[in-house]
């Protein structure tokens, strides 16, 4: 492989990640909130995020900017990178199938929201977002450079560790006990360590 076809796979990728989103996202619009939480944080949060996922990435594709951060491209990490999108996007459909219309981009609870406990979410409490680490590993793995690579993980690391303990208070505020008992079985991204 070559910097070229990991680029694209990058590229192909993040088309996907939309492609699966976009009839949820469509949906979710016309899905009425009973809760909405701090709309300006969640913002601020999902732009630093997209920044580190999308915009910086997409800029070194098209651009190859910042030259001067680039490593010698390793096509094995490239083609591990390459399978860890495919799972990340596996299990992104998996989660969106899972929590249908309780689904929202920023912390939300729905009209009728109904907690989820199967499936996936039998697993782990937030497998959407481990979905979106594994999305930041491959951009790592996939783009040869110091700064683009990491930027993923910088960008979702923000969001995901200022946003998780919230929602978990959001959904144990909805859900009392039985949010309470979900947590005491279930990890958060990764069963049984975190
Ligand atoms: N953190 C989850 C969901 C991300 S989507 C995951 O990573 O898979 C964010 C929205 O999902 C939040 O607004 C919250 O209201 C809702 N949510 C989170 N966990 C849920 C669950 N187990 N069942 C139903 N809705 C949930």
């Amino acid at each position: 492989m070559s910097v070229f076809w990991a680029k694209l796979i990058w590229c192909l990728g993040v088309i996907g990640w939309f492609a699966i989103r976009y009839p949820h996202d469509r949906r979710s619009r016309r899905t009425p909130n009973r809760h909405r939480s701090d709309p300006v944080r969640e913002l601020l949060l999902l732009t630093l995020s997209a920044g580190g996922m999308l915009f910086v990435p997409a800029l070194y594709v098209a651009t190859g900017q910042p030259e001067a951060a680039d490593y010698a491209f390793q096509p094995i990490l490239a083609w591990l990178g390459a399978a860890v999108f495919v799972y990340a996007l596996w299990l992104f459909y998996l989660t969106h199938r899972e929590l249908g219309r309780n689904w929202s981009v920023t912390l939300e609870v729905r009209e009728r929201h109904v907690l989820v406990t199967s499936g996936i979410y039998s697993h782990v409490r937030h497998p959407m977002y481990a979905a979106f680490w594994l999305w930041a590993v491959a951009q790592a793995l996939l783009l040869p450079n110091w700064i683009v690579g990491p930027a993923g993980l910088f960008g979702f690391g923000l969001l995901f560790f200022l946003r998780v303990g919230r929602e978990e208070k959001l959904m144990t505020d909805t859900f009392g006990d039985e949010y309470r008992r979900y947590m005491d079985r279930t990890a958060r991204i990764v069963p049984g360590i975190y």
